[in-house]
């Protein structure tokens, strides 16, 4: 009989169960280059999982490969912001020439101020996100080459310039100290409760309000998770403060958890981002080192934990339970709620799960007050928000704004102004509205972007001038959902299908498509399961209202 050796990189994970199924398969994928029948072999009889299970995770996500690939991995975002400065050239050019290379498209890569971007895996040697200007330069990079935003703020608030040297010293975390010396967790999410913080990653629901929730939940361990799987088309903000603050997102998370009386947190990062992951795994081993993190934090009787779990390509990842799902080491399949993660989340234990940016607001909070930060924005909106621009702009970046500005205020004041003839804005991503020129007066509040049917969303907005081809927008943001569906409710699994089917004709409309589009998306919103289904028609709706005669025959 063949003795097969055995692969160490799955050896290193004996006595492990299935929760060491994404970490293991990704240590495979990045040695390998891809997950062979051997490795899902002996992966199933070390964590004791099923084959048949193992493959269903492997085709789950995107960036697992089930067959050998080329000795590099070449991705080219094709998504909006990508698509309007030649990405599909790009990736054709790169498919003709990068020999040896497996070259695929994605969605958005997160790094729509560098647009086109590009994620180059390299086997052995690991990821490089990358502005992918040509075809050249995603066939030769060797490293991970230096970007830097274009980041603006009037508050200072999550966007302040710390130096990493006052994070990574005992004095660093001034929020966490001053909560262990003076204040019970009680206090904290009492403060975070009166701040009127509400979550900034799209559901907008009150942080403090979660907190208490988990606190009060019967059932041990908690858990406190940072929702880092920013994959909305068209959003990079939380992966701008991930790569720049990741103490400050650290810090909040370890307020989080003193107040719901947790000691385990996981910070959960799209696969897309190897930058961020590799400064936040950093930035966890400067604060273990500070003493502001881990065991017996300053001294006192509270100890927190934090690690990081890299996702693997599935934008429905974002949606908190089926982030659990992920976690645990299976598809990511959103649950049916109720019961809520306060209760029943991550390994059925009362969970918070919050944004980056949700986080990264909190010690500031505590440091200056609640008051403080609701005389910033107006009642329903309190606090900065962080927004993240594309498109046609002079300058495409992430900007801290107080809400109460004019979109038009935050277009000429931070972007330089808009590059050509406005002809549309798409408000809060792939899952948020359209808007036309006439409407870039509205402020930026949630309550104000409510009345004209708008959103903040994941806080991406999009800019099209009048070169962009606003059918082509939208068959790439329908193709988007079409590929994320996770396909577990019908809704939205054959709703994205046709949806997109009759996106591809509506250069040589059939009678009746509009209507037909409506009806599909009606029924998106209303009938599927989760966020996803519920949101991937808006764009479409909000282009029939606003811009009907793109739905004309030309
Ligand atoms: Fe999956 Fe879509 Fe249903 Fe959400 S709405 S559960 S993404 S099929």
């Amino acid at each position: 009989m063949q003795v097969i050796d055995e692969n160490t990189v799955i050896t290193n994970y004996q006595g492990r169960g299935r929760d060491a199924l994404l970490p293991v398969l990704w240590d495979v994928q990045q040695s390998e280059g891809y997950i062979s029948k051997e490795n899902v072999h002996q992966i199933s009889k070390t964590l004791r999982v099923p084959e048949a299970d193992i493959y269903g995770v492997i085709s789950f996500y995107s960036l697992f490969h089930e067959e050998p690939t080329g000795d590099r991995i070449i991705r080219v975002c094709t998504d909006p912001s990508c698509g309007l400065v030649g990405a599909d050239d790009v990736l054709e050019n790169t498919r003709q020439r990068a020999h040896g290379c497996t070259v695929e498209s994605s969605p958005c890569l997160g790094m729509c101020d560098h647009a086109p971007a590009g994620l180059v895996s390299i086997i052995g040697k690991g990821d490089f996100l990358i502005p992918a200007t040509d075809s050249d330069t995603l066939i030769k990079v060797k490293s991970q080459p230096t970007y830097t935003a274009n980041t603006q703020s009037t508050q200072d608030i999550l966007l302040k310039d710390f130096s990493q040297e006052r994070y990574t010293s005992y004095g660093g975390y001034q929020a966490l100290h001053k909560a262990l010396e003076n204040h019970s967790p009680e206090d904290i999410i009492q403060t975070i409760e009166n701040s009127g913080l509400i979550g900034r990653g799209g559901a907008a629901f009150p942080t403090g309000l979660k907190w208490k929730f988990t606190r009060q939940a019967d059932g041990s361990p908690k858990y406190v998770i940072c929702n880092a799987d920013e994959s909305e088309p068209g959003t990079f903000k939380d992966r701008v403060l991930m790569e720049e603050r990741p103490h400050l997102l650290l810090e909040g998370m370890t307020l989080a958890a003193y107040a719901v009386s947790a000691q385990q947190g996981i910070i959960f990062v799209r696969g897309e981002y190897p930058v961020a992951e590799k400064i936040l795994k950093r930035a966890i081993a400067e604060a273990e080192r500070a003493k502001v993190l881990g065991d017996n934090i300053m001294g006192s009787d509270f100890s927190f934990h934090v690690e990081i779990r890299r996702g693997a390509g599935a934008y429905i990842c974002g949606e908190e339970t089926a982030l659990f799902e992920a976690i645990e080491g299976k598809r990511g399949f959103p649950r049916i709620k109720p019961p809520y993660p306060t209760t029943h989340g991550l390994f059925a234990k009362p969970t918070v799960v919050n944004n980056v940016e949700t986080l990264c607001a909190v010690p500031e909070i505590i440091n200056q007050g609640a008051e403080w930060f609701k005389s910033i924005g107006t009642e329903k909106s309190t606090g900065s928000k962080l927004v993240s621009v594309s498109g046609h702009v002079k300058r495409a970046g992430v900007y801290e704004i107080e809400p109460g500005i004019t979109l038009r205020g935050l277009l000429d004041d931070f972007c330089g102004g808009v590059e050509g003839e406005l002809q549309a804005v798409l408000m809060g991503g792939a899952a948020g509205t359209f808007l036309s020129p006439d409407e870039i007066d509205v402020k930026l509040t949630f309550e104000d972007l409510r009345t004209i049917n708008s959103t903040f969303g994941s806080g991406a907005i999009m800019v099209f001038n009048d070169s962009a081809d606003l059918r082509d927008i939208l068959k790439r943001l329908a193709h988007f959902f079409e590929h994320e569906s996770c396909g577990k409710c019908f809704p939205c699994q054959l709703g994205t299908q046709r949806q997109v089917e009759i996106l591809e004709r509506v250069d040589n409309p059939q009678s009746g498509d509009v209507i037909r589009l409506q009806d599909i998306g009606m029924t998106m919103t209303e009938a599927s399961l989760c966020g996803l289904g519920q949101t991937a028609a808006s764009a479409v709706m909000s282009a029939i209202d606003k811009f009907p005669h793109l739905f004309e025959e030309q």
